[in-house]
């Protein structure tokens, strides 16, 4: 029997039809990556039963490591105070220990663990050095998100009230006209739908 790339044999786990589909996932809410508000707009795959429409919970998210990066731009890009939550992201995506980002922001690493925590607010200059960081060791790898260091400069950050919650659209588009893999695809900013 022939096998197809993007088609399995595999059958619903709910309903027992099938076989099941790889669907695009038109609004996908990302809970893994460790940072609030990610939302991926026809972007993400899904194994699919046509018959009753239940969707596996594994997902295929093209070029994570490029989503990570996409992310964390995004993130130092917004004028909005940073939590422990995203100081614990930014740092996990820059693949650095808390040490290490300690020895690099000047601080103490207990420091890092108090602002990851939410125990104490990140200062301000320690959070602006953290974005310029973010920028340097990760706009390689999101050449959609344009990393300006000069905004960083002369950024005025704000709080937000804890009630209003911060979305980040993502969309995944190819990086050539001739890459046709997911992998291949880069990702950009989006409007919300
Ligand atoms: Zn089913």
């Amino acid at each position: 029997m022939e096998t197809n790339k993007g088609i399995n044999m595999k059958h619903c786990e709910s309903c027992g039809g099938g076989p099941l589909a790889l669907n695009v996932i038109p609004v996908y809410r990302d809970r893994k990556i460790g940072i609030e508000g990610v939302v991926l707009k026809d972007a993400v795959w899904a194994e699919t039963c046509p018959k009753c429409g239940h969707q596996d919970d594994e997902v295929i998210i093209p070029n994570l490591p490029g989503l990570v990066a996409a992310v964390a731009i995004a993130r130092v890009k917004l004028p909005v105070k940073l939590k422990g939550r995203d100081i614990r992201f930014l740092r996990w995506a820059m693949e650095l220990t808390g040490r290490n980002l300690a020895k690099k922001l000047e601080v103490a690493a207990e420091t890092i663990s108090r602002w990851e925590n939410d125990h104490d607010p990140i200062n301000p200059a320690s959070e602006k050095l953290l974005r310029l960081l973010v920028g340097v060791h990760l706009a390689e790898r999101a050449p959609m998100v344009p990393f300006i260091a000069k905004d960083i400069d002369t950024m005025r950050i704000t709080f937000r009230p804890t009630t209003e919650t911060l979305e980040m659209w993502f969309v995944a588009v190819p990086a050539e006209q001739t890459a046709t893999e997911p992998q291949g695809r880069v990702w950009v900013r989006a409007a919300a739908a």
